[in-house]
This record gives C-alpha cells, sequence and structure tokens, in this order.
C-alpha cells in the first residue's frame, strides 16, 4: 500500500492549485533551467524516450516541487511523489516504481535523506530500469530481478553537498534553483493577487517584494496574511499601508529579515564575537536546530552577505554589525 509513502496532491486547496503554474511558459524566474529543461524535454517527447533523470537544489520554497509537476505536465504524464524519509525499506521503493507507466515522473524530494539501502536499489533502477531485490538475507539471499518501464526520476534537495557521488552521478540535469530577483517575485505576487482577485497597488507590489526573501513560497504566504489585514482595514484593496502594517505585525522588517534572523546575527555577534563559529554552537546559542538554521536561514544571510563560511565556521560580515548597529573593528585587526 503505497497511500502513505505518496504525499498527497489531493491535499491541496483550491488556492494552492490555482496558484501552481502548470507549464513552463508560466513559471517566472530561473530561465537558464528553463530553457535547457525546455530542449530536453522537446528532445525526449521527439525521441519517444523517457526524459534524463533530473536533479532539483536550492532552497526551501523556491519551486522545486512546482518544477516536477511542470515537467510532468509538460511530458504529459503522471507523476507520485514522495520523500526521502518516506521511504524506509525497499519494499517502499519497489511498490512505487512498479506502480509507474511508461515515460512517468516519480518526484523524490528530500532526496538526500534517502536511506542508503534504499539508495542502492534505487541506482540500478535509474540506470537500467530493472530492480533486484534480494529476498532473504538471513538464508541463501536470493535475489529477484524486476523490470521497470523507462520513468524519469525528479530528485530535490536543499543539500547537494549531502547527496552521495554514486547517487549524483546518476543524474543526466542537474540544476540549481537561485533565489528570485525583487522583479520576478513582483510578476509572482501580482499573478497572485489575480488569482485571488485582490486589487493590489504597485507600491504595495514593490513593499511586499523586497519582503519576501527572493522566495515565491514566503512571497506567497507574505501575501495572504496581508490580504487579512486589507479584509478588515481597505476592503481588500491592498494599500502600501495595508502592507507595511502588516508585516511590521509579523515582524518582518524591510529586508525580509525576521526575528530568528535577528536572534542568529546577534547571538553569533554578543555571544561568538563574530565568529568564526560552528554550526551546533550557535544553534545551541538561539535554540534552533541546526538543521533548520542551515537550510532556511543561512542561504538568505549569505546571499545578502550577512555572514559568511569559513573553514572554521560562520562569521558575521560588516553588514551584520551596521545591521544591528554595532562597531566593526575586526577587519582592522585582520
Ligand atoms: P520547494 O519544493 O522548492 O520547497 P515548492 O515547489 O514546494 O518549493 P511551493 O511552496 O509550492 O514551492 O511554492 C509556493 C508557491 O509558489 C507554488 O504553489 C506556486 O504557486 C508559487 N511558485 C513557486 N515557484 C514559482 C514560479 N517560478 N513562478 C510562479 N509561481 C511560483
Amino acid at each position: 500500500d503505497d497511500k502513505s509513502i505518496l504525499r498527497d496532491l489531493e491535499n491541496q486547496t483550491e488556492d494552492e492549485l490555482m496558484l501552481r503554474p502548470q507549464y513552463l511558459n508560466q513559471y517566472i524566474g530561473q530561465n537558464d533551467i528553463k530553457e535547457m529543461l525546455s530542449i530536453y524535454i522537446q528532445a525526449a517527447i521527439k525521441r519517444s524516450e523517457s526524459l534524463d533523470h533530473v536533479l532539483l537544489y536550492g532552497a526551501p520554497g523556491l519551486g522545486k516541487t512546482t518544477l516536477a509537476q511542470i515537467i510532468a505536465n509538460e511530458l504529459g504524464v503522471n507523476i507520485k511523489i514522495t520523500s526521502g524519509p518516506a521511504i524506509e525499506k525497499t519494499g517502499d521503493l519497489a511498490a512505487l516504481l512498479t506502480s509507474l507507466q511508461h515515460g512517468d515522473v516519480l518526484f523524490i524530494d528530500e532526496i538526500h535523506r534517502l536511506p542508503r539501502f534504499v539508495e542502492e536499489v534505487l541506482y540500478s533502477a535509474m540506470e537500467d530500469y530493472v530492480l533486484d531485490i534480494v529476498l532473504d538475507k538471513e538464508r541463501d539471499s536470493r535475489s529477484i530481478r524486476i523490470e521497470l518501464p523507462p520513468f524519469t526520476l525528479v530528485g530535490a534537495t536543499t543539500r547537494f553537498g549531502d547527496l552521495s557521488h554514486p547517487l549524483r552521478e546518476r543524474f543526466g540535469a542537474v540544476f540549481r534553483l537561485s533565489y528570485y530577483t525583487i522583479d520576478e517575485i513582483k510578476q509572482i505576487v501580482r499573478r497572485t493577487s489575480n488569482v485571488y482577485q485582490n486589487k493590489i497597488d504597485e507600491l504595495a507590489v514593490d513593499e511586499l517584494s523586497k519582503r519576501s526573501r527572493g522566495t515565491p513560497r514566503i512571497a506567497n504566504r507574505l501575501f495572504r496574511r496581508v490580504r487579512d489585514f486589507a479584509e478588515i482595514m481597505t476592503d481588500g484593496v491592498i494599500t502600501y499601508d495595508v502592507t507595511n502594517l502588516a508585516l511590521t505585525k509579523l515582524g518582518i522588517d524591510q529586508k525580509g529579515l525576521d526575528s530568528s534572523d535577528y536572534l542568529y546575527l546577534k547571538g553569533m555577534i554578543e555571544r561568538f564575537n563574530g565568529g568564526p563559529v560552528g554550526l551546533e554552537s550557535i544553534a545551541s546559542t538561539i535554540g534552533e536546530e541546526p538543521g533548520t538554521i542551515e537550510d532556511v536561514f543561512e542561504p538568505f544571510l549569505l546571499q545578502e552577505g550577512y555572514i559568511k563560511r569559513t573553514p572554521r565556521g560562520r562569521v558575521a560580515t560588516e553588514k551584520a554589525y551596521e545591521l544591528l548597529g554595532k562597531k566593526y573593528y575586526k577587519g582592522l585587526l585582520e
């Protein structure tokens, strides 16, 4: 029964379904990726072959799942969606793979968290479309071979570095999703306001976009909150003032940073003198999971230049000191 292994797309609300772009030409930004994918997809269709396996990596909420669905739509095939930690046994993987039809897409989110012995079974499936299952390890280790239909594995991960080499090498195409530009986020916000049929001022679009950390998921989440304020205050019209008020109340500043980011930077500067500091130490200082810090907080802080990663640990930059109104003297000493 693969019910629990599969992530259920039926659970999506109608809004979410409408918000999700269905085809490449509706997907905003990531232009290099779209261009390459479009060529690969057209070539696969022309040759009546399955698309080569694709690995997508990048921070959460940048649209990896959305892109996987688009790949399936463009190919005109079905998609099954699961995640690394949901596949606990080789049997789970076998159930998934044998349920695929010719050319289907299997999407594995958080693929770096796939158990190693499951991963090893995946290799031959990816390479030769066969599954070699060992039946009885204890006694005579008989194995059976199951032929699979050609399929496309789309893997997603926030941590490219945590992927084993053999797995990485089995992807024909590897794409890194980047943070979106303000202009791209603005297009997404306008699209969202159309879906929700809310009027929104251009100044409000601009403000909301600046505070969304270059991330579509955050832009859409903030949009919903601002929309609630607008409902009560301005009859649903999203103005600059409503946007500013709502986001400030949510604790999101003009740079898109929230209280967790400040806690992190303050911890680093006040407790560790700006670093270098290891992930575990900073995590325990501010009471957050190291994984969350590494996947969610740090990528944006790195990208915006508030921190740097050195071989000896993370360090706060001059920009971080300025942000917190503290005097930066490190550069002078070094
Ligand atoms: P990831 O898998 O990378 O964590 P995701 O694909 O799950 O991200 P969502 O959280 O689904 O990202 O993204 C939130 C919403 O943002 C999507 O439902 C979609 O409406 C919208 N979105 C994401 N990327 C884009 C894009 N490039 N263009 C337009 N809308 C987008």
